[in-house]
């Protein structure tokens, strides 16, 4: 089994027959003149092969925004178990692909989450090449190359014709009755497929050096630019569930009010809203809109290392272009925190003298 091939876009139709021999295809489709969400497909003419960002990342398909862990009547209780069915997820870009690796290591980190792994396991994932546009940044984040641990497939877009990586076997199977789609590389793709990567590596239009964030972060802790984003924050919670690496869910107990029964529902949360760090005693330990927001770029830029060795922002831009209150421009605020840095030493006894 070798690992590259190409197939010609002309032959799309082929290659979206194997995907769909292995279950529902889910691809970006256009929703209004500015915004794309994953689908369930049935012709390749519905995929918008241009979108860049999708409204929800793809963690919806494998961590719902709502599902019942566990139901019980009297005093019987019932583990929940998902319905799982076989999908294929088309179209998912580097920025994306990256969020599902870190998901998979929360996901899988004992104690496992069997419901998304299950979900997991049922699913192709097929990765896409992108071009960046004014918001990704994804090279600053270093996800702008696929991560291989996430993806089965990976399309790079080299013309008339498609680069392809297989890295499964049960993707290399979902081939094997077509054994002329898929035809051998030359030395012309690897140039081409070279060509693409080094162009889309120079055409980023933002970004920031990515090497000191934890000491950016800790030194401009009190700076009055938090005060300023912070007071515009509606604590509307929209950068959340956006985010493809934004884990956090509250659990809820419902009663049914007519049987002796209910379930325990488990549901997005967002750590920018009011009540999401309230505790015992009506104490919130995040009580306002400053102190949540910096919590929450901490996290995402550099609060995850210690655990993992990775921050949690992938680049996507989806925060960005989703702030009502045009706030988490992480971009504008990483840069404008480091030149607040920059200046610190001049103000330092050196230059006093
Ligand atoms: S923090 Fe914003 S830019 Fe970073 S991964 Fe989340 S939504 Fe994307
Ligand atoms: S989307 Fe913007 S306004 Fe809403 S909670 Fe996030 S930072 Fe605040």
């Amino acid at each position: 089994m070798e690992r590259f091939y190409c197939f010609s876009k002309d032959k799309f139709l082929d290659f979206f027959k194997a995907l769909e021999s292995f279950g529902t295809v889910q691809a970006p489709v256009r929703v209004t003149d500015q915004s794309f969400a994953f689908r369930a497909v049935k012709e390749p003419k519905e995929i918008a092969f241009e979108a860049l960002r999708t409204i929800l990342p793809p963690k919806k398909f494998f961590y719902p925004g709502r599902e019942t862990l566990v139901s019980w009547q009297g005093n019987e209780v019932k583990d929940h178990q998902p319905e799982i069915q076989k999908q294929v997820l088309f179209g998912v870009h580097p920025c994306d692909l990256a969020g599902l690796g870190i998901m998979d290591t929360i996901f899988s980190a004992d104690p496992q989450d069997n419901h998304y792994l299950l979900r997991r396991e049922a699913t192709i994932v097929v990765g896409l090449s992108c071009m960046p546009d004014k918001h990704c940044f994804c090279k600053s984040m270093g996800t702008d190359t696929p991560d291989s641990s996430a993806y089965d497939i990976f399309l790079t877009d080299i013309g008339e014709e498609y680069f392809i990586e297989i890295k499964t076997p049960r993707a290399y199977s979902l081939f094997e009755n077509d054994q002329l789609l898929l035809k051998p590389i030359t030395e012309e793709h690897r140039e081409k497929y070279k060509d693409f990567w080094l162009k889309r590596s120079e055409a980023f239009q933002i970004g920031f050096a990515s090497d000191n964030l934890r000491a950016t972060m800790d030194m401009e802790w009190d700076n009055p630019i938090w005060d300023e984003l912070g007071n515009r924050c509606l604590s509307c919670g929209n950068c959340v569930p956006v985010c493809p690496t934004c884990y956090c869910f509250d659990v809820i107990d419902v009663a049914s009010l007519h049987e002796d029964g209910g379930e325990r529902i488990r549901e997005w949360d967002a750590c920018q809203f009011t009540g999401f760090a309230k505790v015992a005693g009506d104490f919130n330990f995040r009580p306002g809109p400053v102190d949540r927001l910096k919590f929450w770029y901490r996290h995402k830029l550099h609060g995850f290392e210690d655990p993992h060795g990775m921050p949690t922002c992938v680049g996507c831009g989806r925060c960005t272009v989703s702030c009502p209150s045009g706030i988490d421009d992480i971009v504008g605020t990483v840069l404008r925190l480091q030149a607040k840095v920059e200046e610190e030493p001049k103000k330092g006894p050196a230059n006093d003298k």
